[in-house]
């Protein structure tokens, strides 16, 4: 059989490396992926059982179920006071990562470039490259706080750029995008007509009392941005994989062909569930939010305190960028020898791209015990080199 030159190309990130080999010890501290340890919580979970014991268990529209689309486009206008029309502006996706990726779909022709800020998701290359696009990596560095600077973006266009995505609040550096920075980055959008991949998955985990700035904050941003979000973060709802996307409807009403070739449609207990979550006003996910809050302070606390490390403190999302340049060890000479000798596994930043040669992600998604336990045990390896 001959494997096509994509398939082979296309490799598995560290990350899931580091989390299968995790899976091989009994008393693992795992920090790489993220997935929350909170549960889905039980009125979304019944509505999703409901829906199955309803018998909505058949295929659906390839857009998603209207009800779900309308919920969608209901709740972006009274979080940004934006309308989307639910039948020719919305879709329904596979998670945020089949968002991002019909919408890239939609955009790229072999060569066509998709500027990324980095550190970066990893998946943004990978997609980009199996629709035989270019990724053009911009440097977001620490001493910025992980948020690339305009300039920056501005040198990397030409005239094969098709877009910018921007992750915001970032993942795996828990930056959080500026009003200024994401001005600047509109403007450009304007004048040399590409367009802005918003991906707001993390958008509910934000630190410190901080108020989330949007990109439909700014004026026009409608007709040159995609909005992509789902249900994971916010709800721990990972494993039900339902997202959503917004954006114009020259490019939206293009996904439902796409998606009768790729999944025909979401889950559809999965959507009903999703309706379930984005129409209650329930606390839950900000229970959840304070959780990630104060793990988030335990971790930065323990690690700052550990000669040789040092850790900014992420303003969203449940991930922090460790320096390890003081032990003078690569990425991933840290993650496996940490790993191996005590058991505790972070992912290589290397992952993320080379401005994170010198870091390992943590994905605080644990208790604090644990992650106490986990700091104590990190300590013991650096003291120990
Ligand atoms: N975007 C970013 C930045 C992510 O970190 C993830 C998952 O970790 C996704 C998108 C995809 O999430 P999901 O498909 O579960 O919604």
């Amino acid at each position: 059989m001959r494997i096509s030159d994509m398939a082979n190309r296309i490799q598995p990130s560290l990350t899931r490396r580091l989390f299968d080999m995790a899976q091989r010890y009994d008393n693992v501290i795992d920090f790489t992926l993220g997935d929350p340890d909170y549960e889905t919580p039980d009125y979304v979970k019944k509505a999703g059982c409901d829906a199955i014991m309803a018998g909505k268990t058949k295929y659906a529209a390839n857009a998603g179920i209207a009800e779900l689309r309308q919920v969608v486009a209901a709740r972006i206008e009274d979080e940004t006071g934006v309308r989307y029309d639910p039948a020719s502006e919305i879709q329904i996706t596979v998670g945020a990562m089949e968002g991002l990726f019909l919408t890239l779909c939609c955009l790229v022709n072999p060569g066509d470039e998709i500027i990324i800020p980095s550190p970066h998701w990893v998946n943004y290359g990978h997609m980009t490259e199996i629709l035989s696009g270019h990724p053009v990596f911009v440097e977001a560095k620490e001493c910025d706080d992980f948020v690339v600077k305009p300039e920056a973006v501005r040198a990397a266009i030409t005239d094969k750029t098709v877009a910018i995505i921007i992750n915001s609040p970032n993942n795996p550096t828990g930056a959080v995008y500026d009003a200024k920075t994401i001005e600047e980055i509109c403007k450009m959008a304007v004048e040399h007509d590409f367009a802005i991949i918003w991906d707001e998955c993390y958008k509910s985990i934000l630190y410190d009392g901080a108020k989330y700035t949007s990109i439909l904050d700014f004026p026009g941003m409608k007709d040159h941005a995609v909005v992509i979000n789902s249900c994971s973060k916010r709800y721990s709802m990972t494993g039900w994989r339902v997202g959503y996307l917004a954006g114009p409807a020259e490019l939206v009403t293009n996904m439902p062909k796409l998606q009768e070739n790729i999944a025909a449609c979401v889950t559809v207990p999965s959507q009903y569930a999703a309706i379930k979550a984005l129409s209650s006003d329930d606390t839950e996910p900000d229970r959840m939010r304070a959780g990630f809050e104060s793990r988030r302070n335990v971790l930065v606390k323990g690690i700052n305190d550990i000669d040789k490390l040092s850790v900014r403190s992420p303003k969203g999302t449940f991930y922090a960028m460790v320096n390890i340049q003081g032990t003078g060890m690569t990425s991933e000479e840290f993650a496996y020898a940490l790993l191996e000798k005590e058991q505790v596994a972070v992912v290589p930043g290397i992952t993320y791209g080379p401005a994170c040669e010198g870091y390992v992600r943590i994905a605080f998604t644990m208790n604090e015990d644990k992650i106490e336990e986990g700091v104590r045990r990190i300590r013991r390896f650096v003291e120990s080199l």
